[in-house]
């Protein structure tokens, strides 16, 4: 760096030491801007009651609009990064979005998605009001009814089948959660096991790599003070929690660290890394063996680490009886291993370079302690066995020690907080089959993408299914089957869409109620976004503006557009509408406390949980005068700690220990309740001693210590559960050739990747901002120029077909060498399509198509797609792209992987220049080879009634979003009649 630039560093230090210094003076917060050359970024927050700009539309007068900026939270990917709505004091109105620099995730940045969410509060084509079909499910046919009429019949069905005893014909499925518990919270207090989620076509392979470990499902990597980030994906533009990752990954590398990437396409992320590899679709696992091997073989590993917190002395005893229980003995055997796993042999599983790999593996030998590392969907959503993805990545982690290390890789549990809500009902009595089928006792969430497979075999019915930011026939693989499993009533006998927008499934619901976005309801989350751990709080921005301009609100519709409403007070007027009474025991757990009988408020439901469950928020809004709710509705989250370090090497305290027992491998159980743990994030919990006590700790070196919530109370190298659940052969970190392994593919095959995102679109909900759109509205099929050449495709934008197990699509090619060859790849955001002569639904994003059956199956073809159309948005108009893409999930038949039960993603297709006629967008699919698809993956499970050690149903400890209680794990006697 010369000497001018430096003088000029200095220079601008100076500059934003003197703005601070200023700013301080006047007694307001300084936000220093995110890079060096910026002085303030942000509105000190004394001033965010009255915050003045100048209108650039009036320039060049100088025209004042005072703004109130009200803090909420992002709902357009899982990041929950903080906003602020600035919300013109004139007009009442939000006339945009920001960050809010008070959040500790995000601290004040956000991606072109949060901004635009001001796109889906004008979107001219949400719906406003409850409809309900009228005519033929599918039909079109629509009314506006009001709340109370839908409340009252839905509450009616509800409350006849809790009667009836038919507890399992209600589900809620949930796509994309925004919250934490509030939902699993409200089925508890109905009694139904009736939570359905979107995971198992998401973060299950992830998942289940680390909670095999950890017995925490979650990675939470310390990027900012790392020397070595390992990614297993395109973290920095779309990966989990990407932008408060992003930023910090980001200032790693400003300091030296270095970054690794593994993904097949050249994606922006690859461009960013010092070193990328772009391995063959499914040798990843194969890859990070290779690198434990390294570390293995050349004594590169936290020998002190591994000896404290692995369960080797386990492994020992039951894998290798007769073997000495040491330490040495243990290293002798770890050295044999991975012996078969050479650079070699993972740059032949790959098509890397050998090379590569060796210097790669020298690179993460260097990091000690400051290896952060991360995988969740990718790779591990890809393949068969995926999850093997993450445990292996995670073998590196734990043989350097960098496990809740400063700069290391922490269990996610550790940097994330739950509050404790205001009631919290009791375990479900019940056992929902249809979403934790007996043939996966291990999967990691629930078989969600099954369903319509589940129902079409009779194993059951459902009488009332809900649908939250969820779009199932256009997410999932296999939408066709969807439909035809939402369209028959005899298997869902209501079909209810709690969305914003129009969209592909909620055209067949018979109610489609209109809830609000990000800033128009209110939910709590707290996400491991680094060590620390806070509180965030999504918030209608309108409610509270109008409440602190002196007018309460009490029903949120009353600020939202129309007759827009929010969920957590749409479940508490049903809850009491199932139970008006309260005979059901179901309106207690909706009852405010402080006026019993009455219904409670979101105000004191918030109000409860932030004056007594988040440890130090009391404290800090009395330092200002506020009540803790007034605190988070004025700043929108709260850090309650920083710096958790090291969890597991904690001291369990002697208060903890009594009446204790100790297995022989110093588990520690206890019969005495844990302090109060501000912690109370729902992980696995632990099998209890034969006498009820609970595990209180691990005896590690002499010392009861905190350890691991699995079983062995340590870091599970080989899993006790594995072996016993039928599974030994995959009990250590190893690797599963995929299902597309190159040894599986046919001629002429190659591997589809479909799972990746566009850094400016999240799945169905981001595609009714319209900034978004214009960036980008199309998934052309990547495909390398020998592929291109090999396959008669002859430029970029030729259409090609891309033939799947159960049908095809036609896509635009792009010939690019961002792909290695044998491989083509296709975004997953893009094809949103409406029925001809269906809503508008997503304005410029969706095509307009035609749907029909022969009998090769369904056949989708264009009749329309994006333009100019007139609306209230006079944007509308101006739309000039006619690309939509192509929705390529409906030609994937479903691929349950048989541990995990992650959807494994990745296609075996084949490519072929289009047909005479075939046109951008058409698909085609026979969804009688989909049934075929679905029991040639079945037939792989290995179902509980076989290989159950204890007669239940699934190991206890295992998580579950909503757990039921202890009884209904048992294995029913019918279930070795399975079909
Ligand atoms: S969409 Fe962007 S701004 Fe919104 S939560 Fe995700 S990363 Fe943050």
């Amino acid at each position: 760096m010369g000497s001018a630039e430096d003088a000029s560093l200095d220079e601008l230090a100076r500059r934003v030491s003197a703005a601070r210094a200023a700013t301080e003076a006047r007694g307001e917060t300084f936000y220093q801007g995110a890079s060096r050359v910026h002085l303030a970024a942000f509105p000190p927050r004394e001033r965010w009651d009255d915050w003045v700009e100048l209108s650039s539309r009036a320039w060049p007068a100088r025209e004042e609009r005072h703004y109130m900026l009200v803090p909420t939270t992002c709902f357009n990917c899982e990041s929950a990064c903080g906003l602020l709505a600035y919300v013109d004091r004139d007009t009442g109105q939000v006339r945009k979005f920001e960050g809010n620099p008070e959040h500790p995730g995000s601290r004040g940045r956000n991606c072109a998605k949060g901004p635009a969410t001001l796109n889906q509060v004008t979107d001219p084509d949400r719906i406003l009001y409850p409809m309900k079909r009228s005519g033929p499910r599918g039909g079109g046919g629509w009314e506006r009814v009001s709340w109370d009429e839908a409340l009252s019949a839905l509450a009616a069905r509800i409350r006849a089948a809790l009667a009836e005893g038919r507890h399992n014909e209600i589900m809620v499925h949930i796509g994309r959660p925004g919250e934490d518990g509030y939902t699993e919270r409200v089925l508890a207090s109905w009694g139904v096991d009736g939570h359905n989620s979107h995971t198992n076509v998401c973060s299950s392979g992830g998942r289940t790599g680390f909670q095999f470990w950890m017995g925490i499902d979650r990675p939470s990597p310390d990027h900012a003070h790392a020397t070595v980030i390992y990614l297993i994906s395109a973290h920095l533009e779309s990966g989990h929690y990407f932008n408060p990752h992003a930023q910090r990954i980001t200032e790693a590398r400003a300091n030296g660290a270095k970054v690794i990437v593994l993904d097949t396409r050249l994606s922006n992320t690859a461009t960013h890394a010092d070193y990328w590899l772009s391995p063959q679709p499914g040798s990843e696992a194969a890859i990070n063996l290779a690198i434990a091997n390294h570390l293995i073989q050349t004594g590169a590993y936290d020998r002190e680490f591994v000896r404290r917190w692995w369960n080797w002395a386990e492994y020992l005893t039951e894998c290798h009886p007769g073997t000495p229980v040491t330490f040495e003995a243990f290293e002798e055997i770890l050295a044999g291993l991975y012996a078969d796993f050479t650079f070699e042999f993972a740059a032949a599983e790959a098509g890397l370079d050998a090379d590569v790999l060796a210097e790669v593996a020298a690179v993460v030998a260097g990091a000690g302690h400051r290896f952060a590392c991360h995988a969740w969907r990718s790779a591990a959503a890809g393949n068969l066995g995926g999850w093997q993805v993450s445990r292996t990545l995670f073998l590196i982690a734990a043989l350097l020690g960098a496990v809740a290390t400063e700069g290391g890789t922490f269990p996610n549990a550790w940097n994330k907080f739950v509050p404790r809500p205001i009631h919290v009902p009791p375990h479900p009595g019940v056992w929902q089959e249809l979403s934790w089928p007996l043939e996966y006792p291990l999967a990691q969430n629930e078989m969600s993408f099954l369903l319509p497979h589940f129902l079409a075999d009779g194993r059951g019915r459902l009488d009332t299914y809900f649908i939250r930011v969820y779009n199932p026939v256009w997410t999932n693989p296999d939408g066709l089957s969807w439909m035809e499993a939402l369209c028959d009533e005899d298997k869902v006998g209501c079909f209810v869409a709690l969305t914003p927008t129009w969209s592909e499934s909620a055209w067949f619901a018979d109610y489609v109620l209109p809830m609000g976005h990000g800033p128009e309801r209110h939910d709590t989350h707290s996400y491991e976004q680094y060590d620390g751990q806070w509180v965030g709080f999504r918030q209608p921005v309108l409610r509270t503006a109008r409440s602190r301009l002196g007018t309460p609100v009490s029903d949120t519709r009353e600020v939202n557009p129309g007759e827009v409403w929010e969920e957590n007070e749409f479940w508490i007027e049903l809850s009491w509408r199932i139970d008006p009474d309260g005979s059901l025991g179901i309106r207690q757990y909706h009852e405010s406390r402080e006026r019993p009988g009455e219904k409670l408020t979101v105000d004191e439901y918030y109000g409860w949980m932030f004056s007594r469950s988040v440890p130090g928020l009391a404290e800090r809004a009395a330092a200002e005068g506020l009540s803790p709710l007034d605190w988070m509705r004025r700043y929108g989250a709260f850090e309650i700690s920083r710096g958790r370090g090291a969890v597991h090497e904690q001291e369990v305290p002697a208060a903890e220990l009594s009446d204790v027992s100790v297995s022989p491998l110093g588990r520690v159980y206890s019969a005495a309740p844990p302090a109060a743990d501000p912690n109370i994030v729902p992980a696995g919990t632990p099998p209890h001693d034969e006498d009820g006590r609970r595990p209180a700790g691990v005896i590690v070196d002499g010392v009861v210590r905190h350890g691991f919530p699995t079983p062995s109370g340590r870091l599970e190298f080989w899993s006790s559960t594995l072996a016993a659940w039928g599974w030994p052969e995959h009990a250590l970190p190893g690797y599963i050739r995929s299902h597309v392994h190159p040894s599986r593919l046919a001629a002429g095959q190659v591997v589809l990747l479909s799972t990746f995102r566009l850094p400016t679109q999240i799945h169905t909900r981001s595609a009714n901002a319209k900034w978004l759109d214009e960036l980008a509205h199309t998934n052309p099929v990547w495909i390398h120029p020998a592929d291109a050449a090999r396959f008669g495709v002859g430029r970029t934008g030729d259409l090609v077909r891309v033939e799947t197990e159960i049908g095809h699509f036609v896509a635009k090619a792009w010939i690019t060498e961002g792909i290695r060859p044998g491989v083509v790849a296709c975004s997953h955001h893009m094809g949103r399509w409406r029925l001809d002569g269906g809503p508008r639904g997503a304005g410029g994003m969706m095509a307009t198509v035609g749907l029909s059956r022969g009998d090769d199956g369904w056949q989708m073809e264009r009749r329309g797609s994006a333009g100019p159309y007139e609306s209230a948005d006079p944007d509308s108009q101006r739309i000039w792209w006619t690309d939509t893409g192509v929705h390529q999930n409906l030609t994937f038949g479903v691929h349950p992987d048989p541990i995990s039960g992650m959807h494994c993603w990745h296609q075996a297709v084949r490519i072929r220049p289009a047909a005479p006629g075939d046109q951008h967008g058409d698909i085609a699919v026979d969804t009688r080879k989909a049934r075929q698809v679905y029991r040639e993956w079945l037939a792989l499970a290995r179902p509980a009634g076989q290989v159950s050690p204890d007669g239940t149903r699934r190991p206890h400890w295992l998580m579950r979003p909503l757990k039921p209680s202890a009884a209904a794990f048992a294995l029913p006697v019918a279930d070795r009649d399975l079909p």
